[in-house]
């Protein structure tokens, strides 16, 4: 039995005010089954790992560098992630592949560094709706995929988590049906059954692409979806809550 894993994707949004905010909203819960998770923005990590520290809720950073550290400005390293108290990365997002033209390849090597670091890579796949309108989907996550499985050793792929994310789905309203994002989910699942059955079996697919309180168990029922990585929703505690409640 796969716990399922409810992660909010901040993206570019907040302010030292909204994390003590949302984070005491959210902190003001029970734990549930469900493990949750905050990626808020660099600037904002330290903040959040301090008031999240020994809480159920665990904070991500929104990527990292592919170097370990050196003469790269602006960049920052999986080792000061993990310094932080950071304990997941999310890698290859969609606007990380759109806007900064990031590879198959990056995405590997920066993950082959949070690893080093000891940091759980949330790797997300996807395709743009071009790329769903020609019929390439299934190619298009499985090469995503295949370059992971490729070249990561089974204990690394073992703590490996991958988020599906229909480029055309997120943040525009529009939302794989359950049986689009349950097809998808389970074509990368047997793709990682031929490197391991056990793997395969153990590992988190996440879904992501404007999932909200009215169509989460929905999605989050089918059986290959282990959770969510939100968007929008994650930055309205309520919205976010509600999301938690309905992967129990
Ligand atoms: C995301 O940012 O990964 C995402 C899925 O966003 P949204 O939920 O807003 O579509």
């Amino acid at each position: 039995m796969r716990q399922k894993l409810v992660a909010g994707n901040w993206k570019m949004h907040g302010s030292q005010r909204l994390v003590t905010d949302l984070l005491n909203k959210l902190l003001n819960q029970q734990p549930l089954s469900a493990k949750v998770l905050v990626f808020p923005p660099y600037p904002y990590l330290s903040q959040a790992t301090k008031l999240l520290a020994g809480s159920f809720i665990g904070v991500g950073a929104q990527d990292c560098s592919q170097a370990e550290e050196g003469a790269y400005t602006s960049e920052v390293s999986a080792a000061m992630l993990a310094d932080l108290g950071v304990s997941h990365v999310l890698l290859g997002h969609s606007e990380r592949r759109q806007y900064h033209a990031e590879t198959d390849t990056q995405v590997l090597e920066k993950a082959k560094r949070a690893l080093a670091a000891n940091l759980i890579p949330v790797v997300c796949v996807g395709e743009t709706l071009a790329e769903r309108e020609a019929g390439a989907t299934a190619e298009v996550v499985l090469r995503q995929l295949t370059t992971l499985l490729d070249d990561l050793s089974l204990d690394e792929l073992k703590k490996v988590v991958v988020a599906y994310e229909p480029v055309w789905a997120i943040g525009t309203g529009l939302t794989a049906t359950p049986e689009q994002a349950q097809e998808v989910h389970a074509l990368l699942r047997a793709a990682v059954a031929k490197v391991d059955k056990d793997l395969a079996a153990s590992m988190l697919f996440l879904y992501g692409g404007s999932m909200k309180p009215d169509n989460a168990a929905s999605l989050l029922e089918m059986p290959d979806i282990d959770g969510g990585l939100i968007g929008g929703a994650s930055l309205d505690a309520d919205q976010f809550l509600a999301i938690r409640k309905a992967a129990e």
